[in-house]
């Protein structure tokens, strides 16, 4: 699957950067990528995946 912070192709192994939110497993290139997606969904309340079309406000 995609990482949905830098659009890296990642792979979804067991020792992956990985993250659990919300009932999904979501995977990451890096912790720096983990740590940026977890910020934005519980300090922005952003919701992945974007859309494209930026944020709502
Ligand atoms: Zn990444």
């Amino acid at each position: 699957m995609r990482d949905l912070i830098c659009g890296a192709q990642v792979e979804e192994i067991e020792d992956a950067f990985s993250l659990e939110y919300e009932g999904k497993t979501y995977y990451f290139c890096s912790e720096r990528c983990r740590e940026t997606f977890h910020m934005k969904v519980t300090q922005e309340r952003v919701t992945f995946p974007l859309t494209g079309r930026g944020a709502p406000s």
